[in-house]
């Protein structure tokens, strides 16, 4: 775990050190189903059942470096899985929301986030947030969504970021957007591929 680590400090996907303990803290094998432990420490997505899968760890460094979560953030997440992300968020934030629409996933992922005692694991369709713990700090989604959904930026606090795959059922772009005044101040961070987001605002 720990040459994981410091091989996506050396490429540059670590860039923070709030980022760098979060990921040294938290085990990746714990969130990886039984048969795939050995690859748990690899850089790539593994299957976690369903159809689903758990991102590879550079991505994960990359969206946490751009979501710069604070100690006193409330977060909110649409896409539990596995729960590992949300699990990296908790040793962050000071509360997370994680919202998964596959009941069987989320009991998979309550279980994987037991000792993470400032997580709440939702089922649910995330395409609309999670209202009743809104505005959040930062939001992040782990799956694609063919626009930013209308119901996140209502969920997002001034000055919070989202970041979210946009695209295509077949490709995306990461954007980070900032929440400002009467607008939203958006950055494109590259191509990627993500599992489809579900739901009133999925595909
Ligand atoms: N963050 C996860 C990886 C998530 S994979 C991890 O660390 O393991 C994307 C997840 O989004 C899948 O589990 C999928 O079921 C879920 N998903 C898709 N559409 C959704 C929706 N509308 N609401 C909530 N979860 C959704």
């Amino acid at each position: 775990m720990d040459s994981l680590v410091s091989r996506l400090k050396r490429y540059g996907y670590i860039r923070s050190a709030a980022v760098e303990k979060a990921m040294l803290k938290v085990d990746r094998a714990l969130f990886v189903p039984e048969g795939a432990k050995t690859y748990a420490y690899n850089d790539h997505p593994l299957e976690i059942g369903y159809g689903q899968t758990i991102s590879a760890p550079h991505m994960v460094a990359i969206m946490l470096e751009l979501l710069e979560i604070g100690e006193k953030d409330r977060v909110l997440e649409i896409g539990t899985g596995s729960g590992y992300n949300a699990a990296l968020m908790a040793t962050m934030a000071k509360e997370v929301y994680t919202v998964e629409s596959i009941p069987e996933l989320a009991e998979i992922a309550k279980k994987n986030l037991s000792d993470f005692k400032n997580v709440n694991v939702i089922v649910g369709d995330g395409s609309l947030g999670y209202e009743e713990k809104a505005p959040y700090d930062t939001i992040c989604v782990t799956c694609a969504a063919p626009a930013l959904p209308e119901t996140l930026k209502t969920q997002v606090k001034e000055g919070g970021r989202i970041v979210i795959p946009v695209g295509s059922l077949y490709i995306q772009t990461l954007y980070r957007f900032i929440k400002r005044k009467s607008s939203f101040e958006k950055s494109a961070h590259g191509e990627v591929v993500f599992v489809p987001m579900r739901g009133k605002y999925g595909f």
